[in-house]
């Protein structure tokens, strides 16, 4: 028998660096038994993004027709585009032994923790709100009103960080990724994982 893989939902306003963060971490265990799930959005791809790897990218009317299949573990409309986690492969995966990591929204958490409460919630913030005005005003280019309107989303995402077990502050990457990590290798030593890792071992030990 394999011990499970713990489900991490990885929470946090634009600008924290949730996805740095979590692309850092599986760099960092590149043989290790960790993924990130990849989503489905409606949204258009950014320069940059290519399909399959940081999203599927579908039309509203896939994604309307994945929902009537029962497709998603969970989605939820996040500021106007739809997203949302493909049921497929994530009980495989936890099953399979791998931590399965969630970069999604507070909706997503929501009905993730409903369906699997022993997964395990972290928000990142920004360490204040001037860097995160720094970090959301890429470069100068944008007006003053875009700038705004980001700040109000990125508010009403932090306005949830209370539902998460975790907190992680991002002033420093480095800082921010060791806790990460210290989190993550934290659950990998669970005592119920760690005896069925280690089924023998506790058998000779406790034999007479
Ligand atoms: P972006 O468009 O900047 O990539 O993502 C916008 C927001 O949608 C982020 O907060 C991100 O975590 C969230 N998001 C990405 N994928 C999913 C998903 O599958 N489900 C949910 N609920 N939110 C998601």
């Amino acid at each position: 028998m394999t011990a499970p893989g713990t489900l991490f939902i990885v929470s946090a306003p634009s600008g924290a660096g949730k996805s740095s963060l979590i692309a850092a971490l599986l760099a960092r265990h590149a043989n290790a038994a960790m993924e990130v799930s990849i989503s489905h959005t409606t949204r258009a791809p950014r320069p940059g993004e290519e399909n399959g790897k940081h999203y599927h990218f579908v039309s509203v009317e896939e994604f309307k027709s994945l929902i009537d299949k029962q497709a998603f573990f969970e989605y939820a409309e996040v500021f106007g585009n739809f997203y949302g986690t493909s049921k497929l492969n994530i009980q495989q995966r936890l099953a399979a032994g791998v931590d399965v990591f969630l970069d999604i929204d507070w909706q997503g958490a929501q009905q993730v923790r409903e369906q699997l409460p022993e997964s395990k919630s972290i928000f990142i913030l920004p360490p204040s709100t001037e860097i995160l005005l720094q970090r959301l005003s890429n470069r100068g280019q944008d007006s003053d009103e875009v700038i705004a309107k980001r700040m109000t989303k990125a508010r009403a995402e932090m306005s949830h960080y209370h539902e998460y077990d975790f907190l992680i502050v991002n002033d420093e990457f480095e800082k921010a990724l060791d806790d990460l990590e210290a989190l993550v290798r934290s659950h990998s030593l669970a005592q119920a994982g760690q005896a069925i890792r280690h089924k023998d071992m506790l058998t000779q030990l406790l034999a007479e």
